[in-house]
């Protein structure tokens, strides 16, 4: 029998990945990501793992019927075991993983279980699309808006806010619909990182080109985990292989290659594979172990913003940790402004976002740009203060540049 991944022996068995990744975890076993595959010999003992879990479970559950006849010694002299095992075997190899967030975000859990990390909750992924120039970019994202999202008719116009959501059968996925790399460099020059996986798109007819090597070295850059799309499968000239071979060459190996890179052939216009990359992404996620604490103080990026003739300043907000509410106050660079109205990215009207969130605000004076961190301030009063603050720190800083531009000159004169 040849070798099995990750995710799909996890379905077999009826267990989910989080805790098939605990048992290779506690097995001291390596894999780089859910889609990794694993020996025969693992497979056996996961299985007799699971099989003595649910053994160890049933005299505990009938335990309560009948108390005498359980061995409570068994499940006790287990758990120790197991624990060990994290610590001492799984702990190298979780930190030699290629993600580092996962990394970071995975050994708490690991390690001990510390309830206040597992307190927060998870969070949708935020998700960009990369390649280059006609390679399906708009086209795929047009169709997962299309089959994915239920519009609500907002006066039946569907209004550009830079990021959709998309319910799958795998729970909410966020996409940054500003395809193209500028989004995504404009918003990472100014230090946020607002997406968690990136999609590069690669025309089966066409293979990698230039923007499709940027787009892989921006994802790289920002040590943001990548699934590649091979779009235009449908077309007779496509050459899926082609791709793959050819991404080998940058040190990008597909799975079925040996590697680690999920590939994934679509066609953007039949809608072939969509559904598999949908499923991917998930899976992506749920590895990262993706979260945000919708109590905590807000936090969030400007994704793009405009001013509308009628409206005024609308900006695109991805809640990245707390909940906006309306009549917040929120402080973006040295601007400020008062929340009047939020509407979801389907055009409805809300009240409140959590986390992975993209809302269109209304409200600011002035159009942040793309790439800001968006705070909330308690009232106007602290969101005066506070750009005060941030204003006379740039002076500051401008005076003191302007002294040295002065030193280097009298240097130069003399
Ligand atoms: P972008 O520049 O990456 O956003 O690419 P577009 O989405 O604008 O697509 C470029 C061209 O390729 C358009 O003419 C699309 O209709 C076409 N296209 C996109 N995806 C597919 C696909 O899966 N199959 C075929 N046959 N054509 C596609
Ligand atoms: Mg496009």
């Amino acid at each position: 029998m040849s070798k099995v991944r990750i995710y799909s022996l996890a379905k077999d068995l009826g267990v989910d990945n989080a805790k098939m990744l605990e048992i290779l975890d506690g097995l001291g076993v390596s894999y780089k990501s859910v889609s990794s595959t694993i020996e025969e010999d693992t497979v056996e003992l996961i299985k007799q793992i699971l099989e003595e879990e649910a053994r160890d479970g049933a005299p505990a559950a009938a335990a309560e019927a009948q108390p005498q006849t359980t061995p409570p010694a068994q499940a006790q002299a287990a758990q120790p075991q197991v624990n060990q095992g994290q610590a001492q075997g799984a702990q190298p190899q979780v930190a030699a993983a290629s993600s580092p967030t996962a990394t970071a975000e995975r050994e708490p859990q690991v390690a001990a279980a510390a309830p206040a990390e597992a307190e927060v909750p998870h969070r949708a992924p935020v998700v960009t699309i990369m390649g280059h120039v006609d390679h399906g970019k708009t086209s795929l994202l047009d169709y997962i808006r299309k089959t994915k999202v239920a519009a609500k008719e907002a006066g039946g116009i569907t209004q550009h806010v830079g990021a959709f959501e998309a319910q799958t059968s795998k729970g909410r996925i966020v996409f940054i619909d500003t395809p193209g790399h500028e989004a995504f460099t404009t918003i990472r020059a100014r230090g946020a990182n607002v997406a968690d996986i990136a999609i590069i798109v690669i025309a089966a007819d066409d293979s990698l080109m230039p923007q499709t090597r940027e787009a892989i070295a921006h994802a790289q850059a920002a040590k943001v985990p990548m699934i590649v799309a091979i779009n235009k499968v449908d077309l007779p000239q496509a050459d899926a292989e082609r791709v793959k071979t050819d991404l080998t060459q940058l040190n990008l190996v597909p799975e079925e290659y040996g590697g680690d890179l999920v590939v994934v052939p679509v066609s953007a216009k039949t809608g072939e594979g969509v559904e598999d990359l949908l499923e991917y992404i998930s899976l992506t996620a749920e590895l990262e172990d993706l979260r945000a604490d919708p109590k905590a103080p807000f936090s969030g990026v400007i994704i793009e913003s405009r001013v509308d003739r009628q409206a005024g300043v609308l900006a695109t907000v991805m809640v990245q940790q707390g909940t906006l509410h309306v009549g917040d106050f929120l402080v973006v660079g040295e601007g400020y402004g008062k929340i009047k109205a939020m509407t979801d990215s389907a055009g409805g009207r809300i009240k409140e976002a959590g986390p992975s969130t993209p809302v269109q605000v209304l409200g600011f004076s002035e159009a942040p740009a793309s790439g800001e961190t968006v705070l909330s301030a308690k009232n106007e009063h602290a969101a005066r203060e506070v750009i005060g603050a941030r204003a006379s720190d740039r002076r500051d800083s401008e005076n003191a540049r302007e002294r040295r531009k002065l030193t280097l000159e009298e240097m130069m004169g003399e």
